[in-house]
């Protein structure tokens, strides 16, 4: 389950929550599965799990991949998320090296290309590395922050991600 969240591009460009109460159901295969729409839930980027949200996007070999070249970048010396709760509250927390805006856009680009990902393998039989899918994050990231440096809040974030 994803919650509907958006960048606020305009004003004080925070990242704005909207209808964060309002979860937004993903077609993940565990959940087709129960709806009788097919007839395996085994993930589409392991092979070895059934396909459901923690496990796509947290758990699965090739997720904790992304997720640890993330870390990597930010010199984060942590365990990897189990859960989404463990997620989300990382994303509402600060440090002085990574902020919580960068936390939250990390969150939302790693998310929302491992689900680009998937939907490429699943329909289009396209498969590419996780340094691959973390080099795309790398370079939005990077494009996001470099838009909107004029902002004082995004052009610190300069110092932690582009260096
Ligand atoms: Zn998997």
């Amino acid at each position: 389950m994803w919650y509907n969240t958006t960048i606020c591009y305009k004003s004080k460009a925070k990242i704005k929550p909207i209808g964060c109460y309002k979860p937004i159901c993903l077609p993940i295969r565990h959940r087709l599965l129960s709806w009788g729409l097919i007839n395996s839930a085994e993930c589409c980027l392991c092979s070895f799990d059934t396909e459901t949200r923690d496990h796509f996007l947290l758990l699965c070999d090739f997720s904790s991949q992304v997720w640890r070249m993330v870390f990597l970048k930010l010199y984060l010396c942590q365990p990897l998320f189990c859960t989404w709760a463990e997620l989300f509250s990382w994303t509402r927390q600060s440090s002085p090296t990574v902020p919580s805006l960068l936390r939250k856009v990390v969150a939302h680009l790693v998310v929302y290309n491992l689900w680009r990902k998937r939907n490429n393998v699943l329909h289009n039989s396209h498969r590419v590395s996780f340094s691959v899918v973390f080099r795309l994050i790398d370079g939005e990231l990077r494009n996001v922050i470099s838009s909107r440096r004029h902002m004082k809040r995004w052009r610190e974030l300069t110092v932690f991600w582009i260096r």
